[in-house]
């Protein structure tokens, strides 16, 4: 009835094999299938659930909401309470505007760039993923990489065309984009930290070139912090790399698991937007209150227990990684990680991973092995080499070790 079963593409098991289970409930760390097993959960939901599954807090302020009209299609005051924490935890934004997915949250900063700079022309870094719109499905990573689909099919060759993508981690590539293209470009959009090809870092200097160079030229420097923001650090990758965008987009964590993104910038970028400007966008569920609800309460406990639950997710989090690299190095596996705070990938590789090329050296059919394996002694990871995987609040030291045993137990059966 669904295809391929899945209403996500990453869903399916298609690069690991084998079906996918079929989720029925969550409550932390932890999730079951609908024939009861219990899974130790590293992928929550892709990245929303810091908190967790179900987090006790979250689920009551949802369910009061809910009590209170589950839409009203009109202002109410939970939209100024998660304005208000979002303009607080990233400092360059004074105006935010909510919509219901990161891929609306991309499009519409794409389109309030262009609209700003009256120029056509996007830049985008291959294996960097910015949602599903057209002019951003381009070189796209994981999903699209898992696949091993070019773009999509019914993606005109003609809104394609504006939008270059270049190698992550490469300066050179941006000077020679921008000499050739000189005064046409209206944005370069990133993953500061990119989580869509599996985690790959920035490597040192390169943020700041962006925000030189995209300076210099009159382009909006957009960070695309769906996955980064309230995960990398309290207030992002911007805050962890004191580098400060032009827009910033956000989704995920700011909507504590219900459908939340948001994009936003300085007063003078973002007053374009319509009813003040005219640039259009809009949404009927835009601002849901129990999105709203969900996300505001998700962000009060981030930001009271910061400098609790930031630091030990780093610690837990490194001591994961460099447990199971450990493990690989003993079973004389080729693995490599990749790690920004509580999000990180291993990637099956004999040379460090930096950028597209260097990812899709990857043996896959080991990452594959190796994830049946741990899924078998119920880990559940995400089902493909190309995305991040993620820690939340809930994990606990002895959850950390026993993932750590299992990679163990596995690392020796795949080969
Ligand atoms: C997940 C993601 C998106 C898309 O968000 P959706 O809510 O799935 O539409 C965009 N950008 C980045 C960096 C993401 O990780």
């Amino acid at each position: 009835m669904i295809p391929g079963g899945v209403n996500s593409p990453v869903r399916a098991f298609g690069a690991v094999g084998g079906e996918p289970p079929i989720i029925v409930r969550g409550e932390g760390a932890r999730i079951w299938d609908a024939d009861g097993n219990e899974y130790l959960d590293y992928v929550g939901s892709w990245g929303p659930l810091i908190l967790g599954h179900a987090a006790p807090q979250v689920v009551e302020a949802v369910t009061t909401a809910a009590k209170n009209g589950m839409s009203f299609g009109a202002s109410t005051p939970a939209e100024a309470d998660l304005a208000e924490l979002v303009i607080a935890a990233f400092p360059h934004i004074q105006k935010v505007r909510f919509v219901s997915s990161g891929t609306e949250a991309t499009m519409s900063a794409i389109r309030l760039a262009r609209a700003f700079t009256k120029r056509k022309y996007i830049i985008k870094f291959e294996g960097c993923y910015h949602g599903h719109s057209d002019a951003l499905l381009v070189k796209a990573g994981s999903g699209v990489a898992t696949l091993g689909i070019p773009g999509s099919a019914g993606v005109l060759e003609e809104l394609a065309q504006f939008t270059l993508a270049l190698p992550f981690n490469d300066v050179k590539a941006i000077e020679q984009t921008f000499s050739r293209f000189n005064g046409e470009i209206a944005c370069v959009i990133v993953e500061p930290v990119v989580g869509n090809m599996g985690c790959v870092l920035p490597v040192s200097g390169y943020m700041e070139s962006l925000r030189e160079i995209t300076k210099r030229e009159g382009t909006l420097l957009i960070f695309d912090e769906v996955m980064t923001g309230f995960r990398v650090a309290f207030g992002g990758a911007q805050e962890k790399y004191g580098i400060t965008p032009d827009l910033t987009t956000l989704g995920k964590i700011i909507g504590g698991g219900l459908p939340v993104g948001a994009y936003g910038g300085p007063a003078e970028i973002v007053n374009m937007v319509a009813p003040l400007g005219p640039m259009y966008q809009a949404g009927t569920l835009s601002g849901n209150p129990l999105a709203m609800a969900a996300g505001t309460t998700t962000l009060r406990l981030l930001r009271e227990k910061k400098n609790e639950i930031y630091p030990r997710l780093n610690r837990l989090t490194q001591q994961l990684v460099s447990g199971v690299l450990e493990a690989a190095k003993d079973a004389g596996v080729a693995l490599q990680a990749n790690r920004a705070g509580s999000m990180f990938t291993w990637f099956f590789a004999k040379n460090a991973v930096t950028d597209w090329n260097s990812a899709a050296q990857c043996d896959t059919a080991a990452f594959g092995r190796f994830f049946c394996a741990m899924l078998d002694r119920g880990i559940y990871f995400p089902p493909s080499q190309f995305e991040a995987a993620f820690l939340s609040a809930a994990h606990t030291e002895e959850d950390i070790q026993r993932t750590i045993q299992a990679a163990r137990q596995s690392f020796p059966t795949i080969q």
